[in-house]
């Protein structure tokens, strides 16, 4: 159904999937930033495939069928109201609770971290670098969903209460008009001693912005005319509807720095669980592992025209 749902609502989100193919590849960009030596060396040399590759997992939910569920979960299926305190914390006793069929209907996100997790610390433990790159550019998607309220609700695009269209005007309009604006540098990433909590915590402030995300947006569309609200854009060869500036600038002046606030959240989580990862897998030397997995186009991957000075910062 939610494939469906995408590709129907495309005219409104620019870019398919969560936070746009901008906000995925920043958030993989910026945590490199977070990472603590020697890993920050091993990730910087590998910056572009982590990039380019961050938005490999919405591109697989077409094609395959369980990835779907991998980018969501449906809180209100759950819990009424705050905290989060019936899930289970992991998917084998949430399977034994709720049954798997069910699990997978109202989506998987915070259980497919922990399983993103085992998986990276394996291929760390087996210096299997492909695996490394990829796992890493993955989890990092995942994590980025985690953070997205949208994401956390079955009024995933306002379809309940008559917002369609409001998923990619937070998660792709908003980063991509007002990015400039954000501060993305967090400092440090730490171990994360309980990852399967910071996990469910970063889940549970999701859950907790989506009654915001929706009145804000009934708020400010007061203000506004459909007119005025909507207007054309040429994307390529094709004219697509997109939210105005005026309406976007309005919108982002109501829910002020929150969608910033979560990307900054999502880069620090995942450097910390990368991080974590690699400690729980013995710290192996990565030094001398060499990868032909690198794509010719690897540039495209990064956008900022001065990620590779502030990278070079960093090795200062
Ligand atoms: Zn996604």
């Amino acid at each position: 159904m939610r494939a469906i749902f995408f590709f129907l609502f495309a005219f409104l989100t620019l870019e398919l999937g969560a936070w746009g193919f901008y906000g995925h590849k920043k958030i993989n960009e910026i945590a490199i930033y977070t990472l603590p030596k020697p890993l920050f060396a091993f990730y910087k040399n590998n910056a572009a495939y982590i990039i380019l590759h961050a938005v490999d997992a919405d591109k697989r939910r077409y094609l395959i069928e369980d990835e779907a569920c991998r980018h969501y979960l449906d809180g209100d299926f759950y819990e009424r109201a705050l905290p989060i305190d019936t899930i289970p914390f992991y998917y084998k006793e949430a399977c034994l609770k709720y049954g798997e069929d069910t699990v997978k209907a109202h989506g998987i996100v915070p259980w497919h971290i922990q399983t993103m997790m085992y998986r990276l610390t394996e291929a760390f433990k087996t210096k299997d670098i492909t695996q490394i790159l990829k796992l890493s550019a993955d989890l990092g998607h995942y994590v980025g969903d985690c953070h997205v309220p949208l994401h956390a609700t079955s009024n995933y695009n306002g379809q309940k209460t008559n917002q369609v269209g409001i998923h990619g005007l937070w998660e792709s309009r908003l980063p991509e008009l007002f990015n400039r604006e954000y501060d993305l540098f967090t400092g440090v990433a730490v171990y994360c001693d309980y990852p399967v909590k910071s996990t469910w915590k970063a889940y549970e402030e999701s859950y907790g912005l989506v009654d915001s995300v929706l009145a804000m947006e009934k708020k400010v569309s007061k203000h506004f005319k459909p007119s005025k609200k909507y207007t054309f854009e040429k994307k390529g060869n094709t004219t697509i509807k997109v939210y105005s500036k005026e309406f976007s600038e309005a919108y982002q002046q109501a829910v002020g720095t929150m969608v910033e606030d979560r990307m900054r959240s999502s880069i620090l989580l995942l450097g910390g669980l990368w991080y974590t990862c690699w400690v729980n897998a013995g710290q192996p030397d990565l030094t001398e592992l060499k990868t032909d997995v690198i794509p010719a186009n690897a540039e495209d991957a990064i956008d900022e025209e001065n990620s590779k000075e502030k990278l070079k910062g960093r090795e200062e």
